[in-house]
């Protein structure tokens, strides 16, 4: 069967959860056996999103092959289990760079060089490279931004070009917004008719439509809007509120979105049905758990969750697993202090050191880690987050009060956290970091090991500075074991403090390869311990009070 190109579009509003559609149409293509990639194309004209303030454009996500992602990559991933990589997400930024890049060097003879065809040219090319690879069925193209944008313009203008060139082999979903209108207790589709005119007026019919929406849509409305926009009513889909994301491609199977996409799309019968048991083993986990984790999480961008989206994800797949429920408390570290811990950290079951970037709250992160050490509650330090460990491990067990990393302090005379060698010359700040997967090796008798059920394990990096090697022996005398490093550079990876319930920093990221269906290790293993301290507690004292 010949590649088939599948593109999302949103209308109306943004937010309205096109990675989550495209994440599930990928997850139930999968699950029938197709070999499916799903790559996002974003509007800015960042590189990528790396030097995107966090509160911008929420978490950036990091691929194995070390490319600085939408979060949206994040949501492939974890519905797919399939790992993306930078071909899997281009800006306008990275469409004109090249473009330019080629102008320079001749490439266009001579030519002016134009949005159509240049820029449309090079979008085209970049949305068929993974499929001319040969290794896909199907290819999942989601156009960031709102339809009507200017900056989604060329990207419009490439799928209008591209369904005309392959036919059959191209489809469109678009998903728009049908809000309720409380005063008038009504349903409202006139948006998503203007929003379906206004890519139609871009020369795109689109093929299926996907109504987000708070109350149930039925048939008549459903048919109305299918002969207002063109689009047969079998292919008007809802997607109402549902109580996790991940109950998400259920909904869409119900109403045989991926039948109807195969159909039009020609795909040979006979189909069969997707395999779904267990991805409905862990919806079911989800739906029974009783017992609540209460974790903790100590960051300075708790404001905006989306921020910390894949920590939070790869703990509440954790959680259900471990079939409880996950209550999850930020804690603003910017506001943490000696005399208020007590009470904002009393309670948790387990907490979170955030990674992050800069010197704003990390005063806040010591405080916190002061605490979980000395009340022996579980921690997870998270790189920022290891590094402060460190810091704080040095400062109070190894009596250097001074101890700091190089990026707060850099004169600091115990630098036990540093800038790597190769870092030291780069001024530029977007791409420059030690990304993406590295080995790293772990001592057999070490927490990590135990947790992952073996000593190489290889994971995501997105960091600048490094465990000072100078410092490892005082560490280890002083009970803080360096317990995981890369086989090549030996640069520290996971710390951890034995005797502890459960203290652990690594350098890496692990929450962006824990998945639905492939939770990680080491969330699963901070999970159990959170719960076990939890079921301590309350053997001592009784049901305790979490109510923050
Ligand atoms: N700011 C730290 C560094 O660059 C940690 C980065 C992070 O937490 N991702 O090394």
């Amino acid at each position: 069967m010949n590649t088939k190109y599948i593109f999302v579009t949103g209308g109306v509003v943004s937010s309205l959860g096109k990675g989550i559609i495209s994440s599930s149409l990928a997850c139930l293509l999968k699950a029938r056996g197709y070999r499916v990639t799903i790559q996002k194309f974003d509007p800015y004209i960042n590189i990528d999103p790396g030097t995107l303030n966090p509160y911008e454009h929420g978490e950036c996500y990091v691929t194995v092959d070390g490319h600085e992602a939408d979060l949206d990559l994040g949501h492939y991933e974890r519905f797919t289990d399939i790992q993306t990589t930078r071909a899997n997400n281009v800006t306008t930024g990275r469409i004109y760079q090249s473009v330019i890049k080629k102008e320079r060097e001749g490439v266009y003879l001579g030519k002016t060089v134009q949005i159509i065809p240049h820029i449309t040219d090079e979008i085209k090319r970049h949305v068929k490279a993974l499929g001319l690879k040969g290794n896909f069925d199907f290819v999942i193209t989601e156009i960031g931004g709102t339809v009507g944008d200017i900056e989604s313009l060329p990207y419009l203008e490439s799928v209008r070009q591209l369904r005309w060139e392959l036919g059959p082999d191209a489809l469109c979903i678009h998903l728009t917004y049908v809000p309720y209108i409380a005063a008038a207790k009504e349903l409202k589709t006139k948006p998503t008719q203007h929003s379906v005119k206004q890519l139609q007026e871009v020369g795109i019919q689109p093929d299926v439509l996907v109504l987000r929406t708070e109350k149930h849509i039925g048939t008549d409305m459903r048919r109305k809007i299918a002969l207002f926009c063109n689009v047969s009513p079998d292919a008007v889909v809802q997607s109402i509120d549902v109580p996790s994301i991940y109950a998400v491609p259920v909904a869409m199977h119900e109403q045989h979105l991926d039948e109807i996409v195969m159909k039009k799309m020609n795909v040979p019968t006979p189909w069969g049905e997707p395999h779904m048991a267990p991805w409905m083993d862990f919806l079911k986990r989800m739906e029974h758990a009783k017992e609540t984790v209460t974790i903790g999480l100590v960051g300075k961008y708790v404001e905006l969750q989306d921020a910390y989206k894949s920590i939070n994800e790869s703990l509440f797949q954790a959680a259900t697993y471990k079939d409880h429920r996950l209550k999850l408390v930020y804690i603003h570290s910017e506001k943490l202090t000696d005399a208020n811990v007590d009470e904002r950290l009393h309670g948790m079951d387990g907490i979170i050191i955030a990674p992050g970037f800069g010197h704003r709250g990390v005063d806040g992160k010591f405080v916190a880690l002061k605490w979980c050490r000395e009340h022996d509650v579980p921690t997870f330090g998270i790189c920022l987050g290891m590094q402060c460990m460190v810091i704080e491990y040095a400062r109070d067990v190894l009596g250097l009060h001074d101890a700091n990393t190089t990026e707060i302090d850099e004169r600091t005379a115990n630098n036990v956290i540093d800038l790597m060698e190769e870092q030291k010359s780069i001024t530029e700040k977007g791409g420059t970091m030690r990304l993406g997967a590295y080995e790293c090796k772990l001592l057999p008798d070490s927490l990590a090991a135990k947790a992952y059920g073996k000593t190489t394990v290889s994971e995501r990096h997105r960091h600048r500075f490094e465990f000072n090697e100078n410092y490892r022996e005082r560490f280890e005398a002083a009970g803080m074991r360096c317990v995981g490093e890369n086989p090549v550079t030996h640069l520290v990876e996971v710390v951890e403090v034995p005797g502890k319930r459960w203290f652990m920093g690594t350098q890496y990221h692990p929450e962006y390869s824990s998945t639905v269906l492939h939770p990680h290790p080491l969330f699963l293993s901070f999970i159990s311990a959170a719960i076990a301290y939890r079921d301590e507690r309350v053997m001592q004292n009784g049901p305790q009070k979490t109510d923050k």
